[in-house]
């Protein structure tokens, strides 16, 4: 068994209270893996929280039946305090946003990741970039523990493979994936029902605001790059909450001849987030670095601190420079 997974095993026999948590604005991956991760928790300990900052997308929501996420804004947690806290998919604390607030002095602090940028905070790190998703790793951290994994939480990780590697399509689709995958068929979770869930299961708010996108997308470059944008009066017309957009970013790269896909979503007058996506070789995390952001080399993003049209006018010089190099 793997030393590091020997530490983490050792942590959680002693510890009393827990927290898990991950990025901002959590994905298929985070959700997946965190609930997964409680599930064995739960096991063994007296008390385990999870608390993100951001809204679960409604897509997720199946994966979650005991609604046990709570969202930093709501959960009233200021006062609560644990002794081993599990931060997942963050190559930094920053990436947790307002739940670092929870990380009280003398708590211990394990770093659990995919990402090749991560810094390796926290008293045990285990950083695993070969793994195509976080479920992956806690697949392999759960089986050491020797820990039986029922249909729910065979479903959780399922959901986590499944959505990092874009249905295993992405170059991240290893055969340790798909052996996986096979797996945790076989421990009951259902691959139809689980993309049902996910990809086919859109309210007809957020298919109209997909159609106003791609209606919408423009290239630069000679088509290399593929740009959409969502802006906030959009949104509001169409009463969609900005968690349901998440995987939009995707369709940029449906387009014949995109190399790099780029979706630009407005938050207020000064704030825009910007999702990365690219084929082959082109490092769309160096790019997203540069402003203060992160990723893997073909998924990354940031949020840069300037309107719609100055970001985007910023960011499509950038690429236009870098696939001239
Ligand atoms: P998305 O575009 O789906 O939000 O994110 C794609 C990838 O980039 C994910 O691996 C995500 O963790 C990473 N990412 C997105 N935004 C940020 C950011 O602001 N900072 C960092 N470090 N990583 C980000
Ligand atoms: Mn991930």
């Amino acid at each position: 068994m793997k030393e590091k997974f020997n530490q983490i095993i050792e942590s959680v026999k002693t510890a009393r209270r827990m927290l898990i948590t991950s990025h901002l604005d959590p994905d298929g991956d985070s959700i997946g893996s965190q609930l997964a991760l409680k599930g064995w928790l739960m096991d063994s300990a007296k008390e385990v929280r999870i608390i993100n900052q951001g809204k679960i997308p409604s897509k997720y929501l199946f994966l979650d039946e005991e609604k046990a996420i709570e969202d930093f804004d709501s959960a009233k947690a200021i006062d609560w305090s644990a002794d081993l806290i599990f931060v997942l998919e963050c190559p930094n604390l920053e990436r947790i946003g307002e739940v670092k607030k929870l990380l009280k002095e003398g708590a211990k602090v394990i770093n659990l990741d995919h990402h090749p940028d991560n810094s390796f905070f926290g008293d045990i790190s285990y950083v695993d970039t070969q793994a195509c998703a976080l479920g992956e790793i806690i697949y392999e951290l759960l089986t050491s523990a020797g820990y039986h994994l029922d249909k729910r939480i065979a479903t959780q990780l399922y959901a986590a493979i499944l959505t990092d590697t874009g249905r295993f399509r992405f170059s991240n689709t290893t055969p340790e994936a798909l052996r996986i995958g096979a797996e945790l068929i076989t421990l009951g979770a259902n691959p139809k029902e689980i993309n049902n869930q996910i990809y086919y299961n859109n309210s007809n708010a957020s298919l109209k605001l997909l159609g106003f996108l791609l209606l919408n997308l423009e290239t630069f470059a000679n088509g290399k790059i593929s740009s959409l944008v969502i802006d906030q009066q959009t949104m509001e017309e169409l009463k969609v909450s900005k968690e349901d957009t998440e995987g939009f970013v995707d369709y940029s790269l449906f387009l014949k001849g995109a190399e790099v896909g780029v979706l630009f979503t407005q938050k207020n007058d000064s704030k825009t987030k910007v999702s990365l996506r690219s084929q082959n070789s082109f490092d769309v995390s160096a790019l997203a670095r540069t402003f203060g952001g992160g990723g893997h080399r073909n998924a990354a993003g940031c949020t840069v601190n300037q309107d719609l049209n100055s970001t985007k006018e910023l960011i499509l010089k950038k690429i236009e420079e870098q696939l001239s190099r």
